[in-house]
């Protein structure tokens, strides 16, 4: 059965379109890891340019596999979204996050932002919005403090029916990032109807930040994010340059190797707790 499950896991890696046989048993290989509880959520801080103060944390999804390690979402979130078996998961991933929400609220820690990625296919689901609103209410937390990274183009892709979601989230303080900004297509008079408190600049631009090119096209991102009131953050910031550069050009927070990787639960809490001491 092990070498099984190795040949299995070459198909996903590779990214191809397994045999539906293969489908329906990885999709079981998901709910049973969900099961199992063998999903975990990693938290990267998200830190303000200036002073370097921890202002929110993304989560970011693992999954302890029993003979594979851990392994990060390139390994099965295609397949998981490609079978649906995202939509659960993506549920756990909400009230995994306002779990820690909750924890870090009565260890008495400094209130922080999380973020949370969203796929299409949860954000398609009819049950998207209660989802969202259970997680939030079960903990008791105060909306402001949870935000929904999306992509543009998943953004897009169904404008109008996102726009009511989003709207309906937005009532109760929940926040929306544009995850990726720069990849994909968006228009911005669409973007405007959206209720956008986060611009995420993508990494690809920060990490050619040497590149006049790039220079200019994140100079414009930022002067337009914060134009739009908007706060911008820019992701995969590996080195001090970057961070200069990125200051200097008024971004507001930086998240990427440079300050941290994403970390454990444990250590998230550990840092948070460095900071509230000063
Ligand atoms: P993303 O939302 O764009 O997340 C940023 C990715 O960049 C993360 O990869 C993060 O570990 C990585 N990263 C952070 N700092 C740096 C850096 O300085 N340099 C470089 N090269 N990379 C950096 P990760 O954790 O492997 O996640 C990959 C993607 O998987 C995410 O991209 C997101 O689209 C998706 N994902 C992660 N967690 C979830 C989840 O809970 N639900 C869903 N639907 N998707 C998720
Ligand atoms: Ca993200
Ligand atoms: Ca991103
Ligand atoms: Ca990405």
């Amino acid at each position: 059965a092990k070498s099984q499950g190795r040949s299995r896991l070459q198909f996903w890696e590779a990214g191809m379109q397994a045999p539906y046989s293969e489908r329906m048993q990885i999709e079981v290989d998901l709910r049973r890891a969900l099961a199992r509880n063998e999903f975990v959520l990693f938290y990267q801080p998200q830190v303000d340019t200036v002073t370097g103060e921890v202002r929110g944390f993304e989560a970011l999804l693992r999954w302890w596999h029993p003979q594979r390690g851990l392994l990060t979402p390139a390994d099965f979130i295609p397949v998981a979204e490609e079978c649906g078996v995202i939509v659960p998961i993506g549920d756990w991933v909400l009230r995994q996050a306002a779990e820690q929400m909750a924890e870090w609220r009565r260890a008495g820690l400094p209130p922080v932002r999380l973020s949370v990625n969203i796929s299409a296919r949860q954000l398609e689901s009819a049950d998207f919005v209660d989802s969202v609103m259970r997680a939030v209410q079960v903990y008791s937390l105060d909306g402001n403090l949870l935000e929904l990274e999306i992509t543009e183009t998943l953004l897009m892709r169904d404008f109008e029916a996102n726009a009511i979601k989003l709207g309906r989230l937005s009532v109760a303080g929940i926040r929306l990032a544009i995850d990726d900004f720069g990849t994909g297509y968006s228009s911005f008079k669409y973007l405007s109807r959206f209720p956008i408190h986060t611009l995420k600049i993508d990494q690809s631009f920060v990490q050619e930040l040497d590149r006049e090119e790039n220079m200019s096209i994140v100079n414009a991102m930022i002067a337009m994010g914060r134009g739009m009131n908007l706060n911008v953050v820019a992701e995969g910031v590996e080195t001090e340059a970057q961070r200069a550069l990125l200051q200097q050009m008024q971004c507001h927070e930086v998240q990427g190797y440079y300050y941290s990787p994403p970390v454990s639960s444990h250590e998230a809490t550990a840092l948070l707790g460095r900071h509230a001491r000063g």
